[in-house]
């Protein structure tokens, strides 16, 4: 018994009786006063936090990122100062559209994101396994997120909601084909490739900025679920993903992913025939070739999934010296809405949570909220300035300014060049250019198997104005989807000339 941890209540106090209540008499009613049977059912009545709004189910895990070339000419970041040089991280991957008990094999994007605990402070890549997204203005981030969740009335998720607002949304097409090929059913998190989706900059020591999309390349290699085996898995194992990571890590088949970079100078950026900062978009490889960074590898479980996986919180606004943003509209909006969603569901204090807290130095003068639990920075003052403590600003972090294009404020460009809206050339080359005649079919067949689920009265003007998209990224697959959905896509062209 010496050698034995005493069970005790919260608040330290040893106690004996943890399975019996205390009862007037052995049949009677219990005492009020049983104050550890009050704390067992209140705490467990709080256990739950809010579930994230998106990429509710998750894994995560710790690791390492090496670096493997010298990006110094495009950034004075110190993670990547020299080679060689290895920074902790932990990454979280996740469904996006599910409850946290949902099914690890949905057809859904994945989310990918990783924190770099560097010594100027965390920085967040909070990116997806695709490198385009859905909408390019966050006003429409709610609406869109709204049609992937489930429907008020019947609580259920509804194909005729999804498409609907799909069909209304043409710039939708190019993340809806990645989501309808086979890369929409991952075999898990390690076969995947991860995407900072987002235009991001880099400052060198020079000031001299560049803009930069980031790349994490599987080095498990691309694996896929077909449709068919995607729905076997989800009825054998709900938790795919997450045991196949856990497992993977515990017996010491580290995953890992090569890091690299797409780098575009602000000139560049200004003369492409598409606007780069729009994230329906990608950078063609050929004019923009990846450029090696380093190595990640994810290399330790976390040892509590409530502790670390639940609690991470990640922000796209948490850079570090020599990386920056862009103009990227749903870029900007993320900046504002990642942090606000974690003061909300983990609280204003969620970057004191082990797995979010800087193991750096942190000084500033925020002080209080709830569940402050760092000490509160004890007896220093909290206003700036002050003539008692030795916080100084070091002007060497200093960042060139940002030049602006214009002075005119719109919610929209009226002489927008016809790139800004060309919403078919790049899924078409997807299709007509990458996709071999397998991965042709598959997306065929997911597409109708998908577009099948469309009901009630609106079903065939939503199925007809998707169909339009899908023949004007290309002929052929407009001409398929038509032929597995039974419809005469001849007739359909006609009735909307404006679609043609
Ligand atoms: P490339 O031929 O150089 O690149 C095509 C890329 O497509 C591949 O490198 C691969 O990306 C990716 N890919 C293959 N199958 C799929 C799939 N089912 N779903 C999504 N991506 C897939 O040509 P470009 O760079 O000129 O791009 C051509 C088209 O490829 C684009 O319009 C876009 O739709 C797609 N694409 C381009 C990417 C880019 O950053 N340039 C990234 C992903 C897709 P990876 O090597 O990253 O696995």
């Amino acid at each position: 018994m010496a050698n034995h941890k005493k069970l005790t209540t919260a608040s330290g106090r040893p106690y004996i009786e943890n399975e019996n209540s205390k009862t007037v008499g052995p049949r009677g009613p219990i005492l009020l006063e049983d104050y550890i049977l009050h704390e067992k059912m209140a705490h467990f009545n709080r256990e739950r936090i809010p579930e994230r709004v998106v990429h509710a189910k998750g894994s995560g895990a710790f690791g390492t990122f090496t670096v493997t070339n010298d990006i110094s000419r495009y950034t004075r970041a110190k993670l990547f100062s020299k080679i060689g040089k290895k920074t902790k991280v932990f990454a979280r991957f996740s469904t996006v559209g599910g409850e946290k008990g949902s099914a690890d094999t949905e057809r859904d994007p994945r989310g990918f994101a990783v924190k770099f605990y560097t010594e100027d402070g965390n920085w967040d890549m909070v990116g997806n396994n695709t490198p385009v997204f859905f909408v390019k203005d966050p006003k429409k981030f709610g609406d869109f997120i709204h049609t992937q969740k489930r429907d008020p009335f019947t609580n259920m998720k509804s194909p005729t909601m999804m498409w609907d607002y799909w069909s209304l949304n043409p710039e939708s097409l190019h993340q809806v084909m990645i989501l309808m090929s086979d890369r929409g059913t991952p075999y898990g998190y390690r076969h995947m490739n991860g995407y900072g989706s987002h235009t991001f900059s880099m400052i060198n020591d020079k000031g001299e900025k560049v803009y930069v999309k980031y790349h994490f390349k599987t080095d498990q290699g691309i694996k896929n679920f077909t449709d068919e085996e995607a729905a076997q898995m989800k009825a054998r194992d709900m938790d795919f993903s997450q045991r196949d990571l856990i497992e993977h890590i515990e017996k010491g088949d580290y995953p890992k992913w090569n890091v690299k970079i797409q780098v575009m100078t602000p000139k560049q950026a200004k003369e492409v025939d598409f606007n780069p900062f729009d994230l329906t978009k990608i950078w063609p490889h050929g004019d923009f070739p990846l450029i090696d960074v380093g190595v990640m590898e994810l290399n330790k479980n976390a040892d509590n999934y409530f502790q670390d996986v639940e609690q991470s919180a990640f922000a796209p606004a948490h850079v570090v010296d020599g990386l920056g943003y862009s103009p990227d509209k749903m870029l900007q909006g993320r900046l504002l809405s990642y942090p606000d969603a974690h003061r909300y569901r983990l609280g204003a204090n969620y970057e004191q949570i082990p797995v979010n807290r800087c193991p750096f130095a942190v000084n500033n003068y925020q002080r209080d909220g709830s569940m402050r639990i760092d000490g509160n920075q004890g007896r220093k003052p909290n206003y700036y300035p002050n003539s008692f403590d030795d916080i100084e600003v070091d002007q060497s972090y200093a960042e060139p300014s940002d030049e602006l294009d214009s002075h005119i404020a719109d919610w929209y460009d009226r002489n927008s060049k016809i790139g800004d809206n060309d919403h078919y050339s790049q899924p078409g080359k997807l299709y007509r250019d990458v996709m071999d005649d397998e991965a042709k079919t598959h997306l065929v067949n997911n597409i109708v198997g998908a577009m099948s689920g469309i009901e009630g009265e609106k079903k065939a003007e939503i199925t007809n104005r998707q169909l339009c998209h899908w023949f004007r990224a290309d002929e052929e697959l407009g001409r398929r989807v038509a032929e597995g959905l039974n419809v005469n896509l001849d007739q359909v062209l006609e009735a909307m000339p404006q679609h043609h």
